[in-house]
């Protein structure tokens, strides 16, 4: 079977119908989504149905932890921060219900699933890069583990003598291997790629991949604008950033 693996959707709905119609092409059957659906987006509603309506597992970012509650909004910054507060009020109350409902942990055999990091999951450590995930390593026994949060896509690996690797685009889940892989942003990319990005995962082939896939960033940059959403989060999307 092969799983779509969606992280930080932020609101963004171009980019997550983008990212939807690319999952189709792929004759996916499965969604899970690692949270932060919403925040910094001008679509918060619609993502929150979309996911609540299509994921098989759900888990609660940060973001989603401000808008209902759970983490102090001052723990973000004032562009975050002004974002959060206009998207408390674009929420009913049986969406603000269902992100506060969220786990922020999955697990099921062989398979870790956070938002963050496996170190202190409610703690929202980042993962940005193979400097970061030695400790993560030691934090979890399952084979595959699969975290957002950071924006910055990567598959890493870790082979019996220890050794850590990073791989571009793709990987095969070998014996003796465990992997983390960062699934990256579909609303906000940071690693100077605007593409929405997502991870595939095949059960049958025991492989990984990170997808790009473009999507109509200036329309989403028009609806922030006229939401009167902070500028430096729309031109962000243009850039990657
Ligand atoms: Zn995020």
């Amino acid at each position: 079977m092969r799983i779509a693996i969606l992280s930080d959707i932020h609101g963004n709905l171009e980019a997550l119908e983008a990212v939807l119609a690319d999952i189709e092409g792929t004759g996916t059957g499965l969604l899970w989504s690692l949270g932060d659906i919403v925040g910094y987006g001008p679509s918060p509603a619609e993502c929150v149905e979309i996911v609540r309506s299509r994921a098989a597992v759900s888990l609660r970012g940060n973001h989603d932890a401000a808008v209902t509650g759970s983490t102090p909004i001052d723990y973000f910054n004032a562009f975050a921060r002004s974002a959060l507060e206009w998207t408390v009020t674009r929420l009913d109350a049986a969406q603000s219900g269902y992100l506060s409902a969220l786990p922020i942990v999955h697990r099921a055999p062989g398979l870790l699933l956070v938002h963050a990091s496996p170190v202190e999951p409610e703690r929202w450590h980042y993962i940005r890069g193979l400097a970061d995930v030695e400790e993560h390593f030691g934090a979890f026994s399952e084979k595959l583990c699969f975290v957002g949060h950071s924006h910055q896509p990567g598959i890493y690996s870790v082979d019996r003598d220890r050794r850590i690797a990073q791989h571009p685009g793709r990987d095969s889940l070998r014996p003796g291997m465990r992997h983390i892989v960062n699934a990256g942003s579909v609303g906000q990319p940071r690693d100077r790629d605007p593409r929405a990005c997502y991870a595939l995962l095949d059960d049958a082939e025991a492989t990984v991949e990170l997808r790009r896939v473009p999507y109509p960033v200036a329309k989403t940059q028009a609806k922030m604008r006229a939401a009167g959403l902070p500028g430096y989060l729309s031109e962000r999307l243009a850039v990657g950033l």
